[in-house]
């Protein structure tokens, strides 16, 4: 019993500060997207191909990295001259509110539409640990199985979208993509299922303007 209290109140005390991030972001017009997927579904890439169609749909996007412990992947959004904050959590499998706030501390809010949230790769506690986010994508490549959203409900069901990666390598696994929209669905029937290959530029038109109908920017003209 008193385990199952203290594990409530730290994730009440999230929730008090995921709000708290929210109600700053809805302040300065910005979205925020969390980004949720196994390691290896290729999140990063696919934010390389969506930040410049993003731009060229008008929206300003910043990236927060999340990664147990390198900057490789903020070094390569840097590359893109979009605004990037690395969060290195030392470890922790998941980030946290408090984590996002201090990354918020360091984006110039007034000058962007958009944050996506590249959570630490991993299906489980990420889905569960609220950031303030406004919208969650998750990810999933024809390498993992089609299976995946029945064996990780909770990433799929609180997700708006979900975004198969990598369909150029269908031919050289067991994946069907039938049967990953079909199971995806029966967890959740309002997921938005887009099919992309960053490799062969497949999907990612279709993906940017997911983002930008799904956001419903508040700013003006720009
Ligand atoms: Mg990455
Ligand atoms: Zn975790």
């Amino acid at each position: 019993m008193r385990r199952i209290t203290v594990v409530e109140n730290i994730l009440k005390a999230n929730d008090a500060i995921a709000r708290a991030n929210r109600d700053r972001l809805d302040k300065h017009g910005v979205v925020a997207m969390n980004w949720l997927s196994s390691p290896g579904t290729g999140k990063t890439t696919l934010l390389e191909k969506t930040l410049p169609a993003l731009e060229q749909r008008a929206v300003r996007p910043a990236v927060i990295e999340g990664d147990i412990q390198t900057t490789r992947d903020a070094e390569r959004i840097d590359a893109l001259g979009v605004p990037v904050v690395q969060i290195t959590t030392g470890g922790a499998c998941h980030l946290n509110a408090s984590m996002v706030k201090q990354a918020l501390d360091e984006l110039a809010l007034d000058e962007l539409d958009l944050v996506i949230i590249e959570n630490v790769g991993n299906l489980v506690c990420p889905a569960d640990i609220s950031l303030g986010e406004h919208l969650t994508a998750v990810l999933l490549s024809v390498t993992e199985g089609h299976d995946k959203p029945l064996k990780y409900p909770l990433a799929f069901r609180v997700a708006h979208a979900m975004a198969i990666t990598k369909t150029d390598l269908i031919p050289y696994t067991d994946f069907e993509l039938g049967e990953a929209r079909k199971f995806a669905l029966q967890i959740n029937p309002e997921l938005r299922i887009v099919e992309t290959s960053c490799y062969k530029e497949v999907g990612i038109e279709e993906w940017a303007d997911w983002i930008v109908e799904s956001s419903q920017f508040k700013t003006e003209g720009s």
